[in-house]
């Protein structure tokens, strides 16, 4: 394979090799997928607006000491990211109960956790990406204690960094899921996106949902939504 060639495509972002076998570029796309990929639509502007927001929450992890695999953001679509293999598996954070806590536990949708909770799933789409917890993870050899270990604890910090920078903008996180990946050097880095298709961020004070929920529960205004958190952000400025 040479650079320029598709290393890989998602539902939601394509990757390309480059010159540096140790960089990829990630290029976003506009297409949205539900339901493990059973509900589609392309989105114009989504794209960009996960481009430019995952960017904005990548550089204030890096200068927090969160390390991740951001390089930079090279066009409205594009940033160049380190190469790191993916661990199989979403580390979901929550501080208010939605979606599959509120229907696993019957917690009613927005009731505050009294403390945050940390979830695992398989990310597997045959079997429809199920959590387990970390005896699964064991077993599978998914990834080692020590990483598991910190795993958990730069999602608690991602956690408390985010929750406090939106807190800001009266936005409230509920919930979000990372990834996380090894680098050549076996270095563990936090990857994928942050982005409204993969956090849900609710208005803090009307409490309207301004996130992947609204394509999910078809509320409309997708793209709409992503734009007010970019904006509410500091927007405009160039990535
Ligand atoms: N999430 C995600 N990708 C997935 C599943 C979940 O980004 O494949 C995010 C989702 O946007 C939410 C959080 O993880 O912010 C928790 O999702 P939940 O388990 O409630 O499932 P969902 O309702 O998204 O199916």
């Amino acid at each position: 394979m040479r650079a320029g060639d598709m290393l890989y495509e998602g539902k939601a972002k394509q990757l390309f090799l480059t010159e540096d076998p140790g960089v990829v570029r990630v290029k976003y796309k506009d297409t949205a997928t539900a339901f493990n990929g059973e509900k589609r639509a392309v989105l114009e502007g989504k794209g960009e607006m996960n481009n430019r927001i995952s960017t904005f929450f990548f550089r204030y992890l890096n200068e927090h000491g969160i390390p991740n695999h951001f390089i930079d953001a090279i066009s409205p679509l594009e940033q160049l990211v380190r190469k790191v293999d993916i661990i199989p598996l979403e580390v979901v954070v929550r501080n208010i109960a939605a979606g599959t806590l509120s229907k696993r536990t019957g917690l009613p949708e927005g009731t505050e956790l009294r403390h945050p909770v940390v979830e695992l799933y398989y990310k597997d789409d045959a079997l429809g990406d199920p959590l387990i917890n970390e005896d699964h993870v064991s077993v599978l050899q998914l990834a080692t204690e020590e990483q598991l270990k910190e795993m958990r604890e730069m999602a608690l910090k991602v956690n408390d960094l985010l929750k406090q920078l939106m807190e800001q903008e009266k936005i409230l996180l509920v919930d979000f899921k990372l990834e996380f990946g090894v680098d050549a050097e076996g270095k563990l880095l936090l990857a994928d996106e942050i982005s409204p298709d993969t956090c849900r961020f609710w208005d803090a004070k009307t409490g309207e949902k301004l996130d992947k929920d609204r394509f999910r529960r078809d509320l409309g205004q997708v793209v709409e939504a992503y734009r007010e958190i970019w904006t509410r952000l500091g927007g405009k400025k160039d990535v």
